[in-house]
């Protein structure tokens, strides 16, 4: 059983003042895995003026000290990749599969990041003045569990990228997978206060973040309802915020597209990350004379699909993260059953065998209007909702009445008529023919899943002030 029991303050692993003992849980068998002795709003505010006093020089700094910063990040955390995969697999239960991509795109965050500096002008003509693109100050990364690592090295290798120190707020949940990064944070050698690491409570370190004067900008991925609260508070004192929220997918089928290939691709869309994506393509939107043959083909790969043990290589879709997580999606399910959609495939309780974890049944229901709450809400775990539809414009109207915008799926085999229904959607992405990452390219939402963008010229910009000197 291993404790935690440090943070991160001004480059040292420090005891937190805070006596709180939070238990980390395997979301495999539930057995306890250790504890993690939580910071409190005290040890937040060291961290925030930590990284307060480090911007002062930090902010300074050319772009080829900041690019060899990065590197140094990116090459310890390298050395560690066994070590990230099995942590992640063992204390959040991501799949081997996605575990290790998951690692892989951390890693491509710090070429990214390296990437924008090798291009990116912080000193630009507009009309008649000199605009400098400054640093923004202290930034703020409150984070959930679902891509812990994966979160904090995008969002601060781009803060280091911009010229700003950071104050990270992980999940409390994934404080092994935190430990491991802060390791390989320290061993980069940057300069003390830079970044800072406080685990503990979302009403607790979250909200000091939220409240602190001292906090230029908050970078939130999480819920919806948190993204809220965050805002609302961050407003009191103006500070920036970027906040990646939830998403509700809609991934059309165009009448053209091969189905047998389009199908499986919206099985691995739904139930990507054990189903707990925000991008995850949890509304499958289908013509309504083909709906036989969609439910023919989703029957036929839903045996392949395999549900268990994260750690077996050929496991697509593992436990959800916790209790809670599993009886949230539980819930969702009873809804769906409630709401009158028909269960074509799994539905409420553990698969045989996995009685111990927090296994769902990957499911699927169809007569699902756009009305139903499991068509509007985000459910967070391996359920997929089939909506038919009867004209290409009916398909673009369903896929657009969400209160979210985050991600859009398409298939077609018609490359310009995908393209011309991809522009007609309200969302930050939209995926022609497949599932992608582009890492230089705008990730963010419309609508409510979110405000802002990451990635990319945009991304960057986010942490950057713009100061015009008009002479
Ligand atoms: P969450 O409550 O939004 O948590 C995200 C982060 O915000 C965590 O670090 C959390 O800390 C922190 N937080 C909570 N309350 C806060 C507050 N008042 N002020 C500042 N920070 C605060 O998400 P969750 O509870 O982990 O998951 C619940 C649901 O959110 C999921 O079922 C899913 O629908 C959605 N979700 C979406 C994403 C996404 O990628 N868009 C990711 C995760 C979850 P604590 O961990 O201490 O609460
Ligand atoms: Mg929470």
């Amino acid at each position: 059983m291993k404790t935690i029991d440090k943070i991160y303050i001004n480059g040292e692993f420090t005891t937190p003042q805070g006596k709180q003992y939070f238990d980390l849980i395997s979301p495999t068998t539930n057995e306890k895995l250790g504890q993690v002795l939580l910071g409190n709003e005290q040890d937040t505010k060291n961290a925030i003026a930590a990284a307060k006093e480090a911007f002062k020089s930090f902010s300074k700094t050319t772009i080829t000290e900041r690019i060899q910063y990065l590197k140094n990040i990116q090459a310890s955390i390298e050395k560690r990749r066994e070590d990230f995969i099995d942590v992640m697999v063992e204390e959040y239960g991501g799949t081997l599969q996605f575990s290790t991509t998951s690692f892989d795109y951390m890693l491509k965050s710090f070429d990214s990041a390296i990437n924008l500096l090798n291009f990116y002008s912080f000193t630009k003509t507009m009309g008649e003045s000199e605009v400098q693109m400054t640093p923004i100050g202290v930034v703020g990364i409150i984070i959930p569990w679902n891509s812990s690592n994966g979160f904090i090295a995008s969002k601060l290798s781009t803060a280091i990228a911009a010229g700003c120190t950071a104050v990270i707020k992980p999940s409390e949940m994934s404080a092994q997978q935190t430990q491991l990064i802060t390791e390989c944070l320290h061993e980069a050698g940057l300069p003390k206060g830079v970044f800072n690491i406080v685990n503990g409570l979302g009403e607790i370190v979250g909200a000091e973040i939220s409240r602190n004067p001292d906090i230029a900008k908050i970078s939130f991925t999480g819920s919806t309802n948190v993204g809220k609260i965050i805002a609302k508070e961050a407003v009191e004192t103006m500070k920036r915020v970027t906040l990646e929220l939830g998403g509700k997918s809609p991934n059309i089928i165009l009448d053209d597209a091969d189905f047998s290939k389009a199908i499986p691709l919206a099985i691995i869309a739904a139930y990507m990350n054990n189903g707990q994506a925000c991008i995850a393509g949890t509304r499958l939107l289908v013509p309504e004379n083909r709906l036989e043959e969609v439910k023919k083909l989703i029957t036929e790969i839903i045996p392949n699909t395999i549900v268990g043990n994260p750690k077996n290589k050929t496991t697509a879709v593992g436990p959800l993260v916790s209790v809670k997580q599993y009886e949230r999606v539980q819930n969702y399910i009873q809804i769906g059953i409630d709401e009158g959609a028909e269960i074509l495939t799994g539905g409420l309780g553990k698969p045989e065998g996995l009685e111990k974890g927090n296994f769902a049944k990957p499911t699927v229901f169809i007569n699902v209007n756009n009305q139903m709450r499991i068509a509007r809400e985000e459910i967070f775990g391996p359920v997929l909702s089939v909506i038919t539809y009867k004209t290409e414009e009916e398909a673009i109207e369903i896929a657009n009445d969400t209160t979210y915008g985050l991600q859009a799926y398409i298939s077609s085999s018609n490359e310009k008529r995908a393209h011309k229904v991809a522009s007609q959607i309200n969302a930050g992405r939209v995926q022609i023919n497949g599932i992608g990452h582009d890492p230089m390219a705008p990730f963010g939402g419309f609508k409510q899943s979110g405000i802002g963008r990451e990635f990319g010229t945009i991304g960057l910009e986010a942490y950057l002030e713009p100061k015009a000197l008009i002479r």
